[in-house]
């Protein structure tokens, strides 16, 4: 057996337990809305979260590709590892990449042991999809910076020890400079969380204020006023991971399950939608490996985002064709999928906004 494969096995027996022993059910779109921090803290004890981070600051020093082994297997099981995700696919990079060793010696340890937990603060109920238009302002003082604003839509904001926030520190003619990314303490006096329960019925999402907010000057990320460069990069982690194919992958494995059931007209889109994913996984090594030379394959994530929002959209219209459902309760994993799949070509990067990104890519 390969180092990647006993790697694969030991990931699947570890999910496998957690299932027998009834600590968890898999679900659809577990890396979104499956919060367990036990999980989170077992997977940081066996050093799969921050693995590719160096070892002084909690890492295990492993390639994006490993990586990409634990992370397809956790959402194949529909692990519940919500609590660590957004940490340790983008947040923690980007202080790696970008952050002082101060902060990194800060944030960085506490993602990979599983007692941080971070929510990304960068959507405005006035900017969404148009990034560059965000208003919440930093505005330097003694000793570091004064925020103030609004926030939504930020995932487990009501369970994060610290926020990613994107902010305005400049006035410019030109919207795309002027940014700076912070982080801040949810517990920071004038930090206000609202949840927003969304039409499955969880609470994931909230809004969050911002009044007056002190974050010490050490929490920035980079270098202030060049925030659009660094999140762009960012959101190539945000948008290049199996996460944009693997959502609905426990529906797609009850399907795969109960072949003997499909008639030969549904086996063949069966098979289609299975040979499309191991096109969009060999995509995702793709990704990985173009981390690994320290590449943001920005224009490769949002490929796959796009054609991966598609496959998971085809794999649901397909289950419930071939599974003929009926009425379905939504904490059924077929039924939780359909509530939750709305969200998918909007989350991360809207598909219009994605196919606008490639479009202006081609263009001489
Ligand atoms: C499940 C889920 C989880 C999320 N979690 C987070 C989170 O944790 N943190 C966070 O910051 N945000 C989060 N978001 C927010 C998400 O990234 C934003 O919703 C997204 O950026 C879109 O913004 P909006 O909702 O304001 O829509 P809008 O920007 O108003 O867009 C509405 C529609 O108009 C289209 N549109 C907008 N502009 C253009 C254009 N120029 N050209 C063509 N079409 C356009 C869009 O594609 C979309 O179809 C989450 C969203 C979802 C669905």
């Amino acid at each position: 057996m390969t180092d990647r494969t006993e790697l694969r096995h030991r990931v699947r027996d570890l999910c496998r337990g957690w299932q027998d022993e009834g600590r968890y059910r898999p679900r659809p779109d577990a890396w979104l809305r499956s919060f367990d921090l036990d999980f989170s803290r077992e997977l940081a004890r066996r050093g799969w979260i921050g693995m590719t981070w160096p070892r002084h600051l909690g890492g295990a020093e492993q390639s994006n590709v490993d990586r990409l082994v634990v992370t397809e297997e956790l959402l194949r099981a529909g692990a519940p590892v919500a609590a660590h995700w957004i940490g340790d696919r983008q947040i923690g990079p980007s202080i790696l990449r970008h952050g002082t060793p101060e902060l990194q010696r800060e944030i960085l340890p506490g993602i990979s042991s599983g007692d941080h937990v971070l929510c990304l603060g960068m959507s405005e109920p006035e900017a969404g999809s148009d990034l560059a238009a965000v208003r919440t302002t930093a505005e330097r003082t003694d000793g570091g910076w004064r925020v103030n604003g609004r926030k939504i839509w930020t995932s487990h904001a009501h369970r994060a020890t610290h926020s990613y926030l994107l902010a305005r520190t400049e006035r410019t003619e030109r919207k795309h400079d002027g940014l700076t990314e912070f982080v801040v303490d949810m517990d920071s006096r004038g930090v206000t969380v609202t949840p927003i329960v969304d039409m499955a019925g969880s609470h994931h999402f909230n809004e969050v204020v911002f009044e007056d907010v002190f974050v010490p000057a050490g929490r920035v990320i980079g270098v202030a006023g060049q925030g659009w460069r660094q999140v762009t990069e960012q959101l190539a982690h945000e948008r290049g991971g199996p996460e944009r194919v693997l959502s609905t992958y426990p529906v797609l494995a009850g399907l795969l399950d109960a072949t003997a059931e499909l008639d030969a007209g549904l086996l063949v889109e069966l098979g289609e939608l299975v040979a499309r994913l191991g096109v969009l996984r060999a995509m995702c090594v793709r990704v990985a490996e173009a981390l690994d030379t320290g590449v943001a394959p920005v224009r490769e994530a949002a490929t796959l985002k796009y054609l991966g929002t598609e496959f998971e959209r085809d794999v649901l219209e397909f289950a419930r064709t071939a599974a003929n459902p009926g009425v379905l309760a939504p904490d059924d994993p077929l039924g939780g999928a359909i509530l939750a799949a709305p969200g998918f070509s909007i989350r991360g990067g809207s598909s219009e906004v994605l196919l606008s990104i490639l479009a202006k890519q081609e263009a001489p």
